[in-house]
Parts: structure tokens; C-alpha cells; sequence
């Protein structure tokens, strides 16, 4: 397959592959050929492809009712609303249509509590390696210097500390008087898989002080949420208790809808007029988003997602670590950390052609494992399987 077409911006840099069908933990070529998906589309398709509640539910609601707009009642967003509130144990939500989406909401809303302070330049720390999405106000909340570049967006209006580091925290409390909020994510995904070294126990922490000083405590769980580390969201490892939490990704299954749901504090800071969107919350939309809940809350899959997660975790760490690998994260979040300076810039490329296995690489050398939260198994050995082989041989051709 050639390179993509040139009336495409190019943006991307995909792999010369394509795929024409999806059934759980695989993708197949037009050929029929099968790819083991440790990736679902990064972190989208955690249910797998083409779950078959989502595929019914998403063709009897296209054929019902697509979109009213939300200038009248959309009963499924109600319906929605409802059980996205129960699962995060918030109050209520607003329907966007991505993850920057969401976390642009939220990053109004810290904008708004600053503004009922009178603060006159309100600021939200956020972390190094973070990412919050694209959006002019989001990538400015975003660490990573390339996707930033060029873009002149707000930096003034973000104090950044390093991730897992309460005492930067403390300290910018110290040398800003303006702070309205913090934006973090649990565990950070794009920015290479890291986890705070006080673990979820950090989110804590994190509260504690924002509680101290009035600000918003705010999670992005756009990729730990909806079931990927094994619970619900990621902060339901810890006592923490989120204001503000956004969400987006594993939302839908693979349908474009975002969620951004406040409580406490951050109750009553969006009105009539002061946010909106054309899409948010289509019956189409909100439908999948109930759907995901129900098959989410009346299964066993966060529960498959956390043992086979672990089970990943300590079959790698026992075949590779006579090979300087090491792995952290939590549930079907999994980074598998290969030596400093090993050379992965084909590690995607191998791992689709020799290995029929779909995986990314984030940070220089962190393997990047997303799998569907049911996966089997026999699917799980199989991913090991390829993916030990493969690491073996990388490392052998660094030597
Ligand atoms: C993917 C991601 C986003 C952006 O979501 P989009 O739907 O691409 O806008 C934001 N925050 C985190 C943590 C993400 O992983």
C-alpha cells in the first residue's frame, strides 16, 4: 500500500497499512490477514472492535434519530447523563465531542472561578509531560514543545511543575496568588506512560492542597477513564474526590463524543449561555455513551482488564528483565520501558510486519500497550508472546 494521498494535510505520518474490518482484539486487512490490536485505536476501543451491543445500538439509533440539537430534550443524553454521573460519582455533565473538547470546558470553567474572585490573570498549574489536546487553549496546557511550536498560544496562563512532585505544588501556591486550579491526569499516556512515584495516593495529595487553597481540582481522564485501569476512572484507586473530571476516548467506543462532569466547587459555573456545542450529546451520541455504561457496569470487564493488566505486567517483567526491560502502569495501561538509548524508531513497523501486532511507542523507548479490556487469555499470551520476541530481537540488533 502507498504512501497516503496528497489530498490529505499532512499531519500524520501513518503506517502503509489500512485495515478493513475489526472483531474484538483484532484488525484485518482487506486480504483477511489478522492483527493482534494491543492498541484499540489509542485507548478508543476498549470493549474491542465492533462490539456487538455498540454496533446494534449505534445502527437502531441511526435509523430512529440522529440529532435534534440541544434546543430541545434529548432523552438518551438524560439517560446518559445519568449513568456517566453514577459511574464518576459527580453531580453532572456537559456532552462535548473530543478530549480536548471536554478539557477546553474545564479549563473555562477555572477561568470562570477566577473570574468570580476577581482575579485579574487567573492561572492553572499544570504538569510537565502533560497532554490535554489541540485546541488553541488546550495545547497551551500540553508540555510537548512540538505541539505547541508556532501556535503563540497562552503559556502566561499555565504554571508548569513536574509530574508527581507535591512540593512544586506547594511552592507555586507560594509564588502565585492568582492560581484558580489544577489539571493533571492520573497517570500521563502521550507523555510516555508515567505514573506519580506516590501512586494514586499523589492524587490525594494533590487534593489536599487545592482543598487548602480553594482551586479546582481537576483530572483529565480522557485515556485512564471509562473502565482502562481497571476501575471506572483512575482516581477511584485513591480517596481523592475530583471537582472537575474529563473525559472522552473509551466514552464511545470509537464514536467521537467527550464529557467533562463537575461536582463540589465546580457545580454551578457553567450557565444558560456561557458554553455550548452544536453536537454535544446527540441522541446518536449519548446512546453510545449509555450503551458503554451498560455493558461496562453489568460485566466483568474492568475486572478482566485489571488481572489481565497485571497478568502482562509480571509475565514481561519475567521474560525481560535479564534485559534491562522493566514495565509500569495500571490495568490495560501498560508501558514496557526498554533500556536507555535502545534505537525504536522501527519497533512499529517490525512489530506490524513480523509480529502481526499493532503497538505504539510514546516518550523515545517506551512501548506503549493500550489492549481492549476484555481481551481473552489466550489473546493475552499471544500478545507476550509476539511482544517478548520482538523486544528480544530489537535489543539484539542494538547490541
Ligand atoms: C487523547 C487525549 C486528549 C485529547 O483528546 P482528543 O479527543 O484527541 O481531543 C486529552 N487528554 C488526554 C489525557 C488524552 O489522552
Amino acid at each position: 500500500m502507498p504512501t497516503q494521498s496528497s489530498y490529505i494535510m499532512p499531519t500524520y505520518a501513518p503506517q502503509p497499512i489500512s485495515f478493513a474490518r475489526g472483531s474484538g482484539s483484532w484488525l484485518y486487512t482487506a486480504d483477511n490477514t489478522a492483527y493482534l490490536d494491543a492498541l484499540t485505536g489509542i485507548a478508543v476501543c476498549g470493549l474491542g472492535h465492533c462490539h456487538p451491543k455498540i454496533t446494534t445500538a449505534i445502527s437502531e439509533q441511526a435509523a430512529t434519530l440522529v440529532h435534534t440539537s440541544n434546543l430541545y430534550r434529548i432523552e438518551w443524553q438524560e439517560k446518559a447523563a445519568e449513568s456517566i454521573c453514577k459511574a464518576a460519582g459527580m453531580d453532572s455533565v456537559f456532552f462535548a465531542n473530543s478530549g480536548a473538547e471536554a478539557n477546553e470546558a474545564a479549563l473555562k470553567m477555572a477561568r470562570l472561578y477566577g473570574f468570580k474572585k476577581e482575579f485579574k490573570h487567573p492561572k492553572v498549574i499544570v504538569m510537565q509531560n502533560s497532554f490535554h489536546g489541540r485546541t488553541l487553549l488546550t495545547v497551551s496546557a500540553t508540555a510537548n514543545p512540538k505541539a505547541k511550536a508556532g501556535f503563540y498560544t497562552l503559556d502566561d496562563d499555565f504554571i508548569r511543575v513536574p509530574f508527581g512532585d507535591i512540593a512544586a505544588i506547594k511552592q507555586a501556591a507560594l509564588d502565585y496568588e492568582d492560581i484558580t486550579a489544577i489539571l493533571l491526569e492520573p497517570i500521563q499516556g502521550e507523555g510516555g506512560l508515567n505514573t506519580a512515584k506516590d501512586g494514586f495516593g499523589y492524587l490525594e495529595q494533590v487534593q489536599a492542597v487545592c482543598d487548602q487553597h480553594d482551586w479546582l481540582f481537576m483530572l483529565d481522564e480522557v485515556q485512564t477513564g471509562n473502565g482502562r485501569t481497571g476501575k471506572y476512572f483512575a482516581y477511584q484507586h485513591s480517596q481523592a474526590k475530583p471537582d472537575v473530571l474529563t473525559t472522552a476516548k473509551g466514552l464511545g467506543n470509537g464514536f467521537p463524543i467527550g464529557a467533562c462532569l463537575v461536582s463540589g466547587r465546580a457545580k454551578d459555573l457553567l450557565t444558560v449561555g456561557s458554553h455550548g456545542s452544536t453536537y454535544g450529546g446527540t441522541p446518536l451520541g449519548s446512546r453510545v455513551v449509555h450503551t458503554v455504561y451498560d455493558i461496562l457496569s453489568n460485566s466483568d470487564i474492568m475486572n478482566n482488564a485489571a488481572t489481565e493488566g497485571e497478568y502482562i505486567q509480571t509475565t514481561l517483567q519475567n521474560a525481560l528483565k535479564d534485559f534491562g526491560v522493566s514495565t509500569r502502569g495500571q490495568g490495560m495501561m501498560i508501558g514496557v520501558v526498554l533500556p536507555e538509548g535502545t534505537d525504536c524508531s522501527t519497533l512499529v513497523t517490525d512489530a506490524l510486519n513480523h509480529e502481526k501486532l499493532i503497538i505504539n511507542v510514546t516518550g523515545s523507548n517506551v512501548i506503549r500497550l493500550l489492549p481492549p479490556l476484555n481481551m481473552a487469555r489466550n489473546e493475552t499470551n499471544q500478545l507476550i508472546e509476539r511482544l517478548t520476541r520482538l523486544v528480544r530481537h530489537t535489543l539484539a540488533k542494538n547490541e
